[in-house]
């Protein structure tokens, strides 16, 4: 039966393209986003399907290479890359996308996206603890709720933002239950199963689908005996997103032996704790203060990734922490020094991995992984 669940999870990305299509065919518009920080409600409220767009695999990077820079992060890269090349449906069939000005290779990349697609670019303060930037950022989100009243031709209601708020809580109270359940030891879930249920929400033309299988999925493994009872190493990923595709790192511990039971980053529990509020005098006000608590490296300064860190790591019993940092990305790189004294500090032996999306370096990355495994206490 969970056989059946994680099936069905790993299908959703063609499931839901012929779905998408067939929505668009009778009127319905997508939109396309690449980022933790849009804010999916106004999408849902607007009638719109959200689609994440995140480049998650190496093949469009060349074609990519002739606009941007070799330097720049893969997931830039390989998001430019399916765009430029028409090779992403989700990219084609999206009616407007949705960019914010996170990290520079992102930002300036979107005004070259420009040319390809309409493109909103939300600007997101580099700073969440004063109130004019928070201001800023209010504004930023009216703004693109006009912008998609006018691409997509609806009025979006308070009312119809309040409802949206209601189903993204509960899309989230049901991914945060499926990851909680790994605080278990041994764990329920292979780190491959809980990516490939987390994923599978980017592509959802159905949030009640969704919720109501992630929760089949949680009373699927309360039922059931759990069967990996080998003792393991317990380790945490934080870092750069992970997704379907990049996933070398999770395949690689997990066959040399180690459970991933948590996932710090974006893929994984970063924004699973933030709920918007519901009952506020103004939705976008509410919006607003939920997307600016995430705890982005690219917030300057960022000292909720590493609270959050620390009680994952006490939460979900963990015994050793790799941070896994694409190349070129600068502010998860540096991040790193204070993520790695924190681990330290707790005792627990920390790698720091630096990668890219093609496979040259599964050797050393293989060598590395096994050293660390082997600091871990039995
Ligand atoms: S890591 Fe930061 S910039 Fe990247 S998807 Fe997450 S919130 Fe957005
Ligand atoms: S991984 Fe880093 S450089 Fe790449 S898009 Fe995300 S924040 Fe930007």
């Amino acid at each position: 039966m969970l056989d059946e669940f994680m099936q069905g999870f790993a299908s959703a990305r063609e499931v839901n393209l012929l779905r998408i299509k067939e929505a668009k065919e009778n009127g319905r518009k997508v939109v396309g986003i690449y980022c933790t920080y849009c804010p999916q409600e106004l999408i849902l409220a607007a009638g719109a399907i959200p689609v994440g767009l995140c480049g998650m695999s190496e093949n469009p990077i060349a074609a990519a290479e002739e606009t941007l820079p070799r330097n720049l992060c893969p997931l830039i890269k390989s998001s430019y890359g399916f765009a430029a090349t028409d090779t992403c449906p989700f990219f084609h069939f999206s009616d407007l996308i949705v960019g914010e000005t996170t990290c520079d290779g992102k930002k300036k990349m979107f005004e070259i996206m420009q040319d390809l697609k309409p493109v909103h670019v939300m600007q997101l303060p580099h700073l969440n603890n004063t109130e004019a930037s928070f201001e800023l950022w209010v504004e930023e989100v009216r703004c693109l709720k006009k912008r998609l009243e006018k691409e997509l031709q609806v009025t979006i209601s308070d009312q119809d933002i309040w409802r949206a708020v209601e189903v993204i809580n509960q899309e989230k109270q049901a991914i945060k239950a499926m990851f909680d359940l790994n605080r278990a030891d041994p764990p329920p879930l292979s780190g491959m199963e809980m990516l490939t249920a987390a994923w599978s929400r980017s592509f959802s033309s159905d949030k009640g689908e969704l919720i109501d299988n992630l929760n089949g999925l949680v009373r699927e493994v309360a039922n059931q005996t759990n069967n990996r009872q080998v003792k393991a190493p317990r380790v945490l990923l934080t870092g750069c997103p992970v997704g379907l595709g990049t996933e070398k790192v999770i395949r690689l511990s997990e066959e040399l032996g180690a459970y991933i039971v948590a996932m710090e980053n974006c893929s994984g529990y970063k924004t699973l704790e933030l709920q918007t509020a519901t009952n506020g005098a103004d939705p976008i006000v509410a919006l607003a203060e939920k997307y600016m608590a995430i705890p982005c490296s690219c917030m300057s300064p960022n000292p909720y990734r590493l609270k959050l860190i620390d009680n994952m790591i006490d939460d979900f019993r963990v015994d050793a922490v790799i941070d896994l940092t694409w190349q070129a990305c600068h502010t998860y790189n540096i991040e790193a020094f204070e993520v790695g004294k924190l681990v330290k500090s707790k005792g627990l032996p920390y790698l720091h991995l630096e990668s890219d999306y093609s496979n040259s370096d599964l050797e050393s990355l293989k060598v590395r992984i096994e050293a660390m495994l082997e600091m871990v206490e039995k």
